[in-house]
């Protein structure tokens, strides 16, 4: 059976990839979707790993030559998508993360009508505000951007199927997997599936209709 596409958005700061760090730990089910950006590297990333670090010339050139799924800007910055990956990882049946935010999720929810939403947020704008400043990792003016793209993004999270609370990891994790494994045998994205178990019991029907 093919695997499934989840896109997991959230406020910079909620705690995301700490999440999908520990899925893919947890589960062998689970693939990352590694996403180019033209953002500069921080310390603690390694290129390949976090992201693969490009020039904005090679980024346009992906957009043109249809290599990425779905793209969009964030902060100054392009972020987007490996197309190739994520079709072939779907194929070969694993359930495939895509970490991104609001405007790309909407793009590939519209390129993938079953694509799983769901929206990570940080139990309190304080708790927000706390880790943006304890990573260490952001100017003051990226963490003023980041804060501010969060009042943005919560107009956002009705689109998605699943809110999920970061107040304690482990239950967030628990709370993404369990959210994951129940809306892939959601009705409506199990079609396939549905329509060759109607044909078979029509099949079965019509045999022992005189039997
Ligand atoms: P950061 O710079 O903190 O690593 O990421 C900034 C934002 O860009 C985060 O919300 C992250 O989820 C999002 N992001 C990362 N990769 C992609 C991508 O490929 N596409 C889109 N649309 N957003 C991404």
């Amino acid at each position: 059976m093919a695997g499934s596409l989840t896109v997991v958005s959230g406020f910079s700061g909620a705690g995301k990839g700490t999440i999908m760090k520990a899925l893919l730990q947890r589960y062998d089910s689970y693939v990352l979707s590694i996403s180019c950006t033209t953002r500069p590297r921080r310390d603690y990333e390694e290129d390949g790993r976090e992201y693969f670090f490009i020039t904005q010339e090679e980024f346009d050139r992906k957009v043109a030559n249809d290599e990425l799924l779905e793209h969009a800007g964030y902060v100054n910055h392009s972020y987007g998508t490996p197309r190739a990956f994520v079709e072939d990882q779907i194929a070969q049946g694993k359930d495939v993360l895509l970490e991104i935010e609001v405007q790309g999720a909407a793009i590939v929810k519209e390129k993938c009508p079953d694509a799983i939403m769901i929206f990570v947020v940080p139990p309190s704008a304080d708790v927000l505000r706390e880790r943006l400043i304890g990573r260490g990792t952001d100017s003051a003016d990226a963490i003023r951007n980041r804060l501010w793209q969060a009042s943005r993004e919560i107009n956002e999270i009705e689109k998605y199927d699943a809110l999920v609370i970061n107040d304690d990891l482990d239950a967030a994790v628990e709370m993404v997997h369990m959210t994951i494994q129940t809306e892939k045998n959601a009705p409506s994205r199990q079609t396939a599936f549905l329509r060759s178990l109607r044909r078979d019991l029509d099949d079965l029907n019509r045999r022992f209709k005189n039997f």
